[in-house]
């Protein structure tokens, strides 16, 4: 049966994380888009905190409230990721969290892997984890990396260089918590997409480098790093699932899955943003007399008035298809197709509903003395990471007309 309406702990969820993006992100938001490079400590620790004694937050456990429901805990996520990308998307990106290295953790681990790597999080001090899959020369085509990971005697040895690793600095640097960092490697380049393993390298392990953090045009408040790994010996039970490599790419649909379980919540961020920009914009508007009539004949309506109800639409839109990704994964339903269709129309109506909004307002979008500019900028990044626009679009063709990625590439 579907429901459309969130249960009373989910909207409690929701509401408790609207104040903390309206009171905490919003008034620093512009501080720390301006120092890109400087940690919010005090958000992260609050966070920390908060999401500890109350359950809420994305990703994480509570250990004194009943645990989320299993059938919603991605819905969760997704209803949590939208409320605090609201407030800040670049700070809701800098939180402390299971994050992008848990999810691969959770779609590719062992039970005890899963267990081992993730009870983690369950302590006091802020731990972070990434995801490390693109390279200089491989990025949409993540089956052409070249990171390798050679087995000698109780170890794996990697080596490689990962670039544009969000929370790389947080996960990888000792100094900055006891995370982790998730590095696709291949054990065998012969073997193509099948020889691509994920493996778990902690923080300060010697031979991986955190070579350099990017500056950027959006999402400022998050770090984005280089990491080199020169002979970085890591444990044998540091590899996600089967070390064997299958004769089929079986094994590297088992780490692409993980996008299943990110792209919603991706999606789920931008949708943030967007709804950030549309509030922003019909307060202006209503301070300007300019009204939005609903239930009026099209040809009734003012240019304005039909283009917010566009965005209005389209963001609409692109939350069912988010709520419907993440609802499948609740209950074990494959949901490739969906995942892609949720980060493709989310990643694409959060570039379009920001750059109305500014060109609707004119200066006053343009203008620093508002966030809406900045929201445009933290816009573009959900139409690149996990899967570009065009590969999700590319997925879904392939999904709807039963191609393989041989066959429509
Ligand atoms: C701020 C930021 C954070 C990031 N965080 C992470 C992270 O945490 N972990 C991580 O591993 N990576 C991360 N990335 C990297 C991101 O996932 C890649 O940039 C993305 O996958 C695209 O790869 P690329 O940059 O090499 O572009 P390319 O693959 O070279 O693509 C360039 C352009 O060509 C298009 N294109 C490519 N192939 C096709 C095709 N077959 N058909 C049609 N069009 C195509 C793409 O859509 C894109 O528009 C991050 C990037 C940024 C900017």
């Amino acid at each position: 049966m579907i429901d459309y309406e969130l249960s009373s702990d989910l909207a409690a969820t929701r509401e408790q994380l609207h104040m903390v993006a309206k009171h905490a992100m919003r008034p620093i938001a512009r501080d720390y888009d301006e120092r890109e490079h400087e940690t919010p400590w005090d958000f992260i620790n609050m966070m920390w905190q908060l999401s500890k004694n109350s359950g809420v937050g994305p990703g994480r456990e509570s250990r004194d409230r009943t645990e989320p429901r299993m059938e919603e805990r991605n819905l969760r996520t997704c209803i949590a990721v939208e409320e605090l990308s609201w407030g800040d998307a670049g700070l809701y990106l800098a939180m402390a969290g299971p994050g992008l290295g848990g999810a691969a953790v959770m779609a590719a681990g062992t039970p005890e892997q899963k267990e081992r790597f993730l009870s983690r999080f369950k302590g006091d001090k802020p731990v972070w984890s990434a995801m490390a899959i693109t390279e200089p020369a491989a990025g949409s085509d993540s089956a052409a990396i070249q990171t390798t990971a050679v087995r000698d005697g109780d170890h794996w040895v990697l080596n490689g260089t990962k670039i544009f690793c969000t929370s790389g600095l947080m996960a990888g640097d000792p100094s900055k918590s006891n995370g982790f960092v998730v590095v696709w490697a291949t054990v065998d380049r012969s073997a193509g997409r099948a020889g691509i393993k994920s493996f778990i390298v902690d923080a300060g392990t010697p031979g991986m480098t955190v070579a350099k953090c990017e500056d950027k045009m959006g999402i400022r408040a998050s770090d984005t790093a280089m990491l080199v790994f020169e002979d970085c010996r890591i444990p044998l039970d540091h590899i996600l699932g089967s070390p064997d490599v299958p004769k089929t790419s079986e094994g590297f649909k088992g780490v692409m899955a993980t996008f299943d379980a990110t792209r919603p919540i991706v999606a789920a961020s931008a949708i943030g943003v967007g709804r950030a920009a549309l509030d922003f914009l019909r307060e202006e508007l209503t301070r300007q007399n300019i009204p939005i009539r609903y239930g009026m004949a099209v040809h009734n309506l003012s240019v304005i008035e039909r283009d917010f109800m566009d965005m209005e639409a389209n963001l609409q839109a692109a939350r069912l298809l988010t709520w419907r990704a993440a609802w499948m994964m609740d209950r074990g339903q494959k949901n490739n197709l969906e995942a892609s269709m949720a980060k493709a129309k989310a990643g694409l109506v959060v570039t379009q509903v920001t750059q109305k909004a500014v060109e609707i307002l004119g200066p006053l979008g343009y203008s620093r003395d508002t966030l809406l500019e900045k929201w445009m900028r933290d816009a573009k990044i959900n139409d690149i990471f996990e899967g570009t626009q065009q590969i999700n679009m590319l997925i879904i063709a392939r999904r709807i007309l039963g191609y393989s990625s041989k066959e429509l590439s």
